[in-house]
């Protein structure tokens, strides 16, 4: 699914999660923010590196005209091919770094991060303490990219999933979650398809 022309918001896989039992199958949902800025968003596992490039060499780019990738929090599947990414600025949840310079940035305190004047990063912690969300202006509404802040659409109505998926403070998640329906037009969760907030 695309959104927007300029920036345009371009969902390169969607993620998954399903309950197996003593286990569970799960991928985060992959996007590319393709612009002035080019930015990856949750680089999946690290098993798919190759799909990735795929992915972005179908829509004109290569790794190394990223300069940002950005991962909503720090679990598995949502950082394994950061290391495709040599010339972007990497930010990992609230921790913003390029090879071995650490960039300081209150996130802490609520304060976002701002990439240009369409797209910016702001503090959403729930899920882990730590998330953030990605606001991006299209021309066709707010797009934002939230990671597991929302699972995915039916969490809407059973607040189960994404309690489930687990939250290091359903407190925080409720407030954030209520804050990114509030702003956005179309939410990209963390493990499902793209979705119009019906307001
Ligand atoms: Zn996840």
């Amino acid at each position: 699914m695309e959104i927007g022309k300029d920036p345009q918001v371009i969902v390169l896989y969607d993620g998954y999660s399903k309950d197996e039992g003593t286990s569970m199958l799960a991928n985060c949902t992959c996007t590319l923010i393709k612009g002035r800025t080019n930015i990856v968003i949750d680089t999946m596992t690290s098993w798919d590196g190759d799909r990735l490039t795929e992915a972005l060499y179908k829509n004109g780019i290569n790794c190394n005209q990223i300069e940002f990738v950005i991962c909503t929090h720090g679990h598995s599947d949502h950082i394994g091919c950061n290391y495709l990414f040599p010339k972007a600025v990497h930010i990992v949840g609230f921790c913003i770094s390029q090879q071995y310079t650490y960039f300081y940035h209150d996130f802490q305190s609520g304060k976002e991060y701002v990439i240009n004047d369409k797209v910016k990063v702001v503090p959403t912690p729930g899920h882990t303490l730590q998330d953030v969300s990605v606001i991006v202006e299209t021309d066709d509404g707010v797009v934002a990219i939230t990671g597991d802040l929302f699972e995915k659409e039916e969490d809407l109505r059973d607040d189960s999933i994404w309690k489930s998926a687990g939250s290091d403070s359903q407190e925080l998640q409720i407030i954030n979650r209520k804050k990114i329906l509030d702003i956005a037009d179309y939410i990209v969760p963390g493990h499902g398809p793209m979705f119009k907030v019906h307001k």
